[in-house]
């Protein structure tokens, strides 16, 4: 008999398993709530513009996303940014500064106190950390000071997590950062030694350049559908439930009474929603799953037809906590990507909220907006406030934080699958919150499953 699996939620997590799983002949049907499929994931085009509502980019970082790149052909034209993406910018005081790259912009920018820049001589000489828990801040404060705290790691986390380096735990939230200093000694050191490390050929695809798809991420999601056929995808798959059913099968029931019976069942809808959807899994396991907490984030995408502000030649600008100001940065998509923006105008992308400041996300949009101009206009040098396009999206579970409670959730999880073999908890409360992560969990899963 054919192993039967259903997928919950059509993100990208789930639209890539469905489709390694159709791929290897496995019969494969995708719920998703919604009445599209994608998740977070939507790409529009309007008056000139091509903007995101959810994430804008992704890093190569794991060499599935050029697998699933190579897999889908034609289907998916792949975008690497533009040079000037290297150019990371951060804020202090009145004014952005580039995050330095190289030895001389370490030694003159202002961003970092004199006797911090001194202190990191001695970062590959100071010992490893030996508390596994130790959080992000107090990993960097022990290893390069205060400065590189604020002004280099929160900008960055803030970038990625929308999060807290007070919060976060290394080894979970950023394990190739932790391994450095676990498996090197020193993240200077490490780094130049894992550089030079030979690499095979399917870890030469992890590039780490910055990428889209032409015509937008939407199009990753179209080609995807395509692949997996519109007849595994149930949209608006309201009020799903889950049962156990006979011989170990998964009953999922949804939209007034239908209902279809799995072998296998991958959940990857958002962890928090686990007690409501699973009512076998004991509460004590589901609560320690959905301990972890998510970030919540707006995104405001801003086009101009003219530009009129300050050059925006880098990937985009971001705003350390300490330097108390209402938006977590701002991203130069017009300047990375082709065909964003008219020429001569440009396309930003801003963020509200974080897991700093949740109260954001819940202003109303007439707030939002003036956050947004203040803002913009002060940073941005901007002189007069006339966007041709402002679109405000909110996310009240954006982005998952890998904190404290990260042992406990992964052991739950663990234990889950033990009791209930078949099914499968994952999507982004495991193994990474990037797309990269998301493509590279489908795939894994996908291979899983037989
Ligand atoms: C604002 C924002 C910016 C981001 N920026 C970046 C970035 O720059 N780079 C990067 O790599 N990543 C970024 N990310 C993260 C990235 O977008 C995600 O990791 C990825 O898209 C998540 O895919 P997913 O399938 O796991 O989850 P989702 O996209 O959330 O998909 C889950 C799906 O499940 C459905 N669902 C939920 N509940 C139910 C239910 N009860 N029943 C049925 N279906 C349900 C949802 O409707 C959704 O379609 C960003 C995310 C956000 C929100």
């Amino acid at each position: 008999m054919k192993t039967k699996v259903g997928i919950i939620g059509a993100g990208l997590t789930g639209l890539t398993t469905a489709y390694y799983l159709k791929k290897k002949g496995i019969d494969v049907q995708l719920f998703e709530k919604a009445d599209r499929a994608g998740g977070v994931i939507e790409s529009v085009q309007k008056d000139g513009f091509l903007y995101e509502k959810g994430p804008n980019s992704g890093v190569l970082g794991q060499p599935e996303v050029m697998a699933l790149v190579e897999d889908l052909g034609d289907a998916v034209k792949l975008e690497i940014a533009d040079a000037s993406a290297k150019f990371r910018w951060v804020w202090k005081g009145d004014r952005w500064h580039a995050l330095p790259s190289g030895l001389i912009g370490g030694v003159t920018t202002p961003l970092f106190k004199f006797s911090d820049k001194l202190r990191l001589l001695g970062e590959p000489f100071r010992k490893a950390g030996n508390n596994p828990n130790e959080t992000l801040a107090d990993l960097v404060l022990r290893r390069m000071g205060r400065s590189f705290l604020n002004y280099a790691v929160d900008p960055f986390v803030l970038g990625i997590y929308s999060g807290d380096p007070n919060q976060l735990i290394p080894r979970f939230a950023l394990p190739k950062l932790y391994n450095l200093e676990q498996k090197y000694g020193s993240f200077i050191g490490g780094s130049i030694k894992k550089a030079k490390e030979p690499k095979s050929d399917r870890d030469k695809k992890a590039t780490r350049e910055i990428f889209a798809f032409q015509g937008g991420l939407g199009s990753l999601i179209g080609a995807l559908i395509n692949g997996i056929g519109k007849e595994h995808i149930q949209l608006n798959a309201k009020d799903i439930k889950v049962e156990k059913s006979s011989y170990g099968k998964y009953l999922v029931s949804y939209t007034n009474g239908k209902s279809q019976e799995f072998d296998k069942l991958v959940f990857t809808a958002g962890a928090y929603q686990l007690k409501e959807i699973f009512p076998f899994i004991a509460e004590e396991l589901a609560e320690k799953v959905q301990a972890m907490q998510f970030a919540k984030v707006i995104h405001i995408s801003l086009g101009f037809k003219k530009w009129e502000g300050i050059d925006l030649k880098a990937f985009g600008g971001l705003v350390p906590f300490i330097e108390k100001r209402d938006v977590l940065g701002v991203l130069f998509m017009s300047s990375i990507f082709k065909g964003r923006a008219p020429e001569g105008g440009a396309l930003l992308s801003t963020f509200l909220g974080g897991i700093r400041r949740p109260e954001m996300v819940d202003i109303s949009d007439d707030e939002v907006k003036k956050v947004v101009e203040r803002e913009m206009k002060s940073m941005m040098g901007l002189t007069k406030w006339d966007p041709d396009l402002l679109v405000i999206n909110r996310y009240q579970h954006a982005i998952p934080q890998y904190g404290i409670e990260s042992e406990g959730k992964l052991k739950a999880i663990q234990e889950i699958e033990a009791q209930f073999p078949g099914l499968i908890i994952a999507g982004n409360v495991r193994d990474g919150i990037g797309m990269a992560d998301r493509i590279k969990q489908g795939k894994t899963l996908a291979d899983s499953i037989n």
